[in-house]
């Protein structure tokens, strides 16, 4: 049994996944919940798009066998006073800029993880701290007999924008110059250099770092926070795609 886990506003990159899960499994379920505890900022959550009935309408055209929507009270019957709290990998980089999202977010993973016990997970390497937080999480609390967690690559536009439900909050004009984002961490030299070129398109840089063989940067647009990351071993190509 595969597992994809989202919050919704499905794209090309949730559904690869899907299309992975359905090739590797026997049952593929997805699970779509918007998951408060992981949102630092109110205005973020509040205005976090939902798309439930075209979200169902995809699904259903790829072919997955279960979705599951639950509601806040199904998730946290408790009230959130117990969380899972990981205190080194977490503070930095993502923890740093956004304090009690690795919480919230482990919390939740763990608890879905446990309701539906698949064999195989699917998360994106686009949200790549949270990749390693998930491995890290499922091996120190004995997970790993029973779930392997599969690390998916990047779906991006033609422009190389990595595709996020956020985007679709940008402006026409702000799309566009996302799409440098992805070009910039690519095709600068350093970090520094990134930041550099990042700052005078416009972009506020919260990090730009090399870290785990991979460039992963965070920036804000429009006040819309975009992240993204690449492997080190494909700085200086310039196709626009992976
Ligand atoms: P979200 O709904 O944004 O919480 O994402 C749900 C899952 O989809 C996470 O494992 C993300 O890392 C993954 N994901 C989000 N965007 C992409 C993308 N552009 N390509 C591949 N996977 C993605």
């Amino acid at each position: 049994m595969g597992l994809v886990h989202t919050m919704g506003n499905l794209h090309p990159g949730h559904l690869s996944m899907c299309q992975r899960s359905l090739k590797d499994n026997d049952i593929t379920v997805v699970v779509i919940y918007v998951n408060q505890t992981q949102f630092n900022d109110q205005g973020d959550y509040d205005n976090y798009p939902r798309t439930l009935d075209r979200d169902r309408q995809l699904l259903g055209e790829c072919g997955i066998d279960y979705l599951l929507v639950p509601n806040k009270q199904d998730m946290y019957p408790d009230d959130y006073t117990v969380q899972l709290n990981e205190i080194e990998l977490s503070k930095h980089l993502e923890g740093e800029n956004r304090p009690g999202h690795f919480n919230g977010m482990l919390t939740i993973v763990l608890k879905i993880l446990n309701l539906v016990r698949p064999t195989s997970a699917y998360y994106g390497e686009k949200d790549y701290q949270q990749l390693l937080l998930i491995r890290k999480m499922t091996q120190a609390l004995m997970l790993t007999p029973w779930v392997n967690i599969v690390g998916c690559p990047t779906i991006r536009e033609d422009s190389g924008l990595a595709m996020s439900s956020r985007n679709s909050r940008l402006s026409v004009d702000g799309r566009k110059k996302a799409s440098h984002l992805y070009a910039i961490l690519r095709e600068s030299l350093t970090p520094v250099d990134a930041d550099r070129h990042l700052r005078e398109q416009g972009f506020q840089v919260d990090y730009v770092i090399d870290r785990w063989d991979r460039r992963l940067a965070a920036v804000r647009l429009e006040g819309i926070r975009l992240i993204d990351n690449l492997p080190l071993n494909m700085l200086g190509k310039r196709e626009t795609s992976v």
